[in-house]
């Protein structure tokens, strides 16, 4: 067998194995998957605009104005007016004094990591924190030190002792995007600042979602300001592609100047720029779509509580349940497709060993009845295995 055929069978073995599957219809509350209709509570379109009408017709006219592509490296001619437009109306959205727009928020991940530390400095870095954050801190260069979830005194023991030469970066979530918790913003500031370190935070799950006006958690939590870098993105609230970084002006131009993930990559097409302005427009216009992420992602909290099963420390619309062995997550994952109700798997290596889990995402667009029966299925799927 070929190498590849061997390490497939590995995963399979170990139940691991992947496969594409195919959506038949575009992204929302209930999709077509493989011809079955089904309740979806695995995307991250939180405030259902992946499939708003508005923004697709705002897509369509810019692609009728600019064309479908970039056409070069943002530095080259990649740069229109809706890149500008886009970066302005970021800035003034999570009122910062700059923006920068990437083709992804992994993308806008690795440019921001490595503006905040590189060879000869160090980063301490959240143990849960994203896949694209810890690749971007393994590119940066930089020594990497990991300290233990939301463990605060982790990192400050860490922090005191580590010899200061070079710059010291704080990286984390500010929602993680597999457990629904929160990172306890106010406390890495006061940490941040004993230490002379910098705040780097990737706000890709809240951004649109939480603080009062969407802004993020750093709004939430009203320590916005003293974040030194923050990311987010555009792929998932805002339901469209893209991410990116804000914070100062001579951090934006920095980034302009060496971020090889702005750099040596073209830029986005103008369309996605356009519809992204316009959901911008929709996140500071329609305040009812976080309330309602907001009031169901509670009543699906407490529901599953009641039931018994365990969501681990969600306290967001993101909520896991957790299971432990990837084949129970498997197993609990289809006994739900049975019911019409689609809710992903996640298994090692997205998360540890041990943690495999249901991660329901809850968006604008779900209805109360929508997560009742996912409240009864759970309940009883759960509950017939006599393991949990
Ligand atoms: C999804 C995600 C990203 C990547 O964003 P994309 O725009 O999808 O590339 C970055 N950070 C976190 C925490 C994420 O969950």
């Amino acid at each position: 067998m070929s190498y590849y055929a061997d390490r497939l069978e590995e995963l399979r073995g170990r139940g691991l194995l992947r496969r594409l599957r195919r959506l038949d219809s575009p992204a929302g509350a209930v999709v077509r998957l493989e011809g079955r209709e089904l309740v979806c509570f695995c995307s991250n379109d939180y405030l259902s605009l992946a499939n708003d009408r508005r923004l697709s017709e705002a897509a369509a006219r810019a692609a009728h104005r600019w064309g479908w592509g970039a056409a070069a490296s943002r530095l080259i001619t990649g740069t229109m007016g809706p890149h500008l437009r886009l970066e302005e109306e970021i800035a003034r959205f999570k009122r910062a004094e700059a923006a920068l727009v990437f083709t992804s928020g992994y993308l806008a991940n690795l440019a921001a990591v490595r503006a905040g530390a590189a060879r000869g400095d160090t980063i301490f870095s959240d143990a849960l924190n994203h896949a694209s954050l810890i690749d971007a801190c393994r590119l940066s260069g930089a020594a990497i030190r990991v300290f233990a979830h939301r463990d605060y005194d982790h990192l400050d023991r860490l922090l005191g002792q580590t010899p200061t030469t070079g710059r010291r970066l704080i990286v984390t979530d500010s929602l993680f995007s597999m457990d629904g918790d929160f990172a306890d913003l106010p406390r890495l500031v006061e940490i941040k600042r004993r230490y002379g370190a910098d705040l780097c935070v990737d706000e890709a799950h809240a951004t649109g979602v939480c603080g009062r006006e969407g802004r993020g958690v750093g709004e939430m939590m009203g320590v916005e300001e003293a974040v030194d870098i923050t990311v987010g993105t555009l792929s998932k609230a805002l339901g469209g592609l893209g991410g990116f970084v804000c914070g100062s002006r001579e951090l934006i131009d920095y980034l302009i100047n060496t971020a090889r993930s702005l750099i040596y990559t073209t830029g986005m097409p103008p369309s996605v720029c356009e519809a992204a302005v316009e959901a911008i427009g929709i996140v500071r216009d329609e305040p009812w779509r976080r309330a309602r992420v907001g009031e169901l992602a509670e009543r699906l909290r407490r529901g599953l509580i009641r039931a018994g099963l365990n969501i681990g420390d969600s306290a967001s619309h993101i909520v896991p349940v957790l299971v432990g062995e990837a084949e129970a997550a498997m197993e609990l994952a289809g006994a739900l497709l049975a019911r019409g109700l689609l809710v992903w798997p996640i298994r090692p290596p997205s998360v540890p060993e041990g943690t495999a889990r249901l991660r329901i995402s809850v968006t604008a667009g779900h209805t109360a009845d929508q997560i009742d029966a996912l409240i009864d299925a759970l309940r009883e799927s759960a509950g017939r295995d006599p393991s949990r």
